[in-house]
């Protein structure tokens, strides 16, 4: 694509800011448009890099900075309802030899953003309310702030409800598959006084998972069943956690019981997009506004950061319609695997029945640790 084009980035997470940085670093003009005030506005839960991601950050030179702030997370365990350990897991054994970090998204995008503001022109407070295809070259693009632009390429990198996948695709071409479950994170106090430590408390209709985070803070994760297929209102998140768990063990309730109505707290269904082509037009998406694969499949952000690899790299040296098309050959398979993989695994996280609970529970602790360690090294390894 001709050097000084001019390429819209609608999203600063993890895939638009990696944009931002190869094609700034490669002589185009991104301009960043952000709905969130600031780029620190989004959840600190922990996300990890590895295989490809890990390479590509590396190739960018960013990972002596995300290094730096790795959550240095080197257990985890699993415990049941009642509190007994089904599987302990010793990170550093697991992950040896792997390209792997874990550090949390707060963090991740305070250095994708360093490399990438001077490369970049950033709106934030902002968003497109409008896209047309003026030619076979050119979007006119118009925005909440009732300015309006032309660019050469529009990239949607603004997450599972993407206003750019809304805008440029037919609403018949996407597919959403609910999982069914509801996900809430917040962090608080480190009430559990874990040290480097991740702990899975799994029960049958739910979960929690706790993990020490670098600031001293306990970071924690709730998964439930729930039919919520709409956002949640930020002033119900708390009652709605808390009858999820009302007749969950003290354990869950003492984190849970922390706060008052007014803490800010993440909560989202857990919902997996798809749609046949990523692209129309000079409109392209990317990460989470692409394929929401959702937080079980554990590869949402490194496969986000590696859409924008691919892409970036390619649009270098090809047109946009090819480096699309070598986009897709690259990323599609693996997103056909992982997104019905991670259907039928969260069936296992939240067991629906009681036979496939006890299973779950028993094949964790009966079965040898090597076994899920060689499991999660394979997945790791292979991205
Ligand atoms: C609790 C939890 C745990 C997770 N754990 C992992 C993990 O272990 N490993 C992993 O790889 N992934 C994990 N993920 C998934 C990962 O966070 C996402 O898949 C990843 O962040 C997707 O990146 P993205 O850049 O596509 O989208 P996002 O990170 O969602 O970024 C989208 C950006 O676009 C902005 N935006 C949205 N709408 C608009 C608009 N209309 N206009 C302008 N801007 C807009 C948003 O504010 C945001 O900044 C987890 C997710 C959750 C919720």
């Amino acid at each position: 694509m001709k050097k000084n084009s001019r390429i819209l980035i609608q999203g600063a997470g993890v895939a638009g800011l990696a944009c931002a940085i190869w094609l700034g670093r490669n002589g185009f003009r991104p301009v960043v448009v952000e709905k969130a005030p600031d780029i620190r506005a989004t959840g600190g839960f922990v996300i990890c890099l590895s295989g490809a991601s890990y390479r590509f950050a590396d190739e960018l030179g960013m990972m002596p900075a995300l290094k730096q702030r790795d959550t240095d997370i080197y257990s985890a365990s699993y415990h049941n309802s009642k509190g007994s350990t089904l599987l302990r897991l010793d990170y550093k054994e697991l992950f040896k030899g792997v390209d792997f970090i874990q550090i949390t998204r707060d963090e991740i995008e305070i250095v994708l953003y360093e490399n990438a503001k001077e490369l970049a022109e950033y709106r934030f407070s902002t968003s497109a309310s409008k896209i047309e295809q003026v030619d076979s070259n050119k979007v006119q693009v118009e925005f909440t702030d009732g300015k309006q632009e032309e660019f050469d390429l529009v990239i949607g990198a603004d997450g599972l409800y993407s206003t750019i996948r809304k805008l440029a695709f037919e609403e018949s071409e996407v597919i959403n598959h609910y999982l069914g479950l509801q996900v809430a994170a917040f962090k608080l106090e480190n009430i559990a006084g874990l040290d480097h430590k991740f702990e899975y408390h799994m029960d049958r209709n739910r979960y929690m998972v706790l993990y020490s985070n670098r600031d001293g803070k306990l970071g924690s994760v709730f998964l439930w069943k729930s039919d919520q297929r709409n956002p949640v209102p930020i002033d119900q998140r708390w009652r709605i956690l808390r009858e999820s768990y009302q007749d969950a063990s003290p354990l869950y309730k003492n984190v849970i019981e922390h706060f008052s109505d007014e803490t800010p707290m993440y909560m989202d269904n857990l919902l997996q997009i798809e749609i046949k082509k990523w692209h129309k037009g000079r409109v392209v998406l990317l990460g989470d506004a692409a394929h929401c694969m959702t937080l079980l499949s554990g590869q949402g952000a490194t496969t986000a950061f590696i859409d924008a690899s691919h892409l970036c790299k390619s649009l270098i040296a090809h047109e946009p319609e090819q480096s699309f098309e070598y986009y897709e050959q690259k990323m599609r398979p693996s997103i056909s695997k992982i997104q019905p993989a991670t259907r039928k695994g969260a069936k296992w996280y939240i067991p629906e029945t009681r036979a496939r609970h006890f299973v779950r529970d028993s094949a964790m602790r009966y079965l040898p640790d090597s076994y899920f360690m060689r499991h999660f090294k394979k997945k790791y390894s292979r991205v």
